[in-house]
Order: structure tokens, then C-alpha cells, then sequence
């Protein structure tokens, strides 16, 4: 099951959601779900901890 990484809503029933990896250590997988995308919500890498849109 795949949550946004900002606020954790299953992005799966949602459209417009991406799915990239961590643009610093390329580690993780974050998931962005539209409406954050939207809103310029934060994001924050677990394993290296970068902060960014
Ligand atoms: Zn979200
Ligand atoms: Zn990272």
C-alpha cells in the first residue's frame, strides 16, 4: 500500500499522485499525492532526512 509522504493518504484511490526516488541518496521512494503536489507540501527523505518539494 503506498501513502503520500507528506500527509499519508493512500494515494492509491487518488489520481495525479507521483512516485520518484529520494533526489539526494536515491534510497528511498517518495510518494506524492495530488493534492499536496498542489499545495507545495514538504516531503522528508527517511533515510538521508532531505526536505524538499
Ligand atoms: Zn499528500
Ligand atoms: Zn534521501
Amino acid at each position: 500500500m503506498k501513502v503520500c509522504s507528506s500527509c499519508g493518504v493512500k494515494v492509491e484511490t487518488m489520481d495525479n499522485w507521483v512516485e520518484f526516488h529520494c533526489p539526494s541518496c536515491g534510497k528511498t521512494t517518495i510518494v506524492r499525492c495530488s493534492r499536496c503536489r498542489k499545495l507545495g507540501n514538504t516531503y522528508e527523505c527517511e533515510s538521508c532526512g532531505v526536505i524538499g518539494p
